[in-house]
């Protein structure tokens, strides 16, 4: 954990204050605000990761602000997956 003195945001350097609370959820549990955290899929990824690093669970709250992104329901993906998975039972 680095000395209060330098917590401030990975990304944007904001200091940390009250209504933009870092989280240890950067890369190597750097912290970052919540607005760098949503700034990408990737950051968000990693946040994620950090979670299950975390000692103290995540609130219910916290765990709400990162449902996962819906995704696009896939016909042909989904039948592709379906004919390897009967493939892999004949054998
Ligand atoms: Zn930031």
């Amino acid at each position: 954990m680095p000395e209060s003195a330098d917590w401030k945001c990975y990304y944007c350097n904001t200091p940390e204050i009250s209504r933009n609370h870092l989280r240890p959820y950067g890369p190597n549990g750097a912290l970052i605000c919540f607005d760098c955290m949503k700034a990408s899929p990737g950051r968000e990824k990693e946040a994620e990761r950090q979670f299950g690093a975390m000692l103290d669970p995540p609130t219910d709250a916290e765990l709400n602000e990162y449902r996962p992104i819906d995704y696009t329901y896939d016909d042909e993906l989904e039948s592709e997956i379906a004919d390897r998975d009967a493939d892999r039972e004949i054998r």
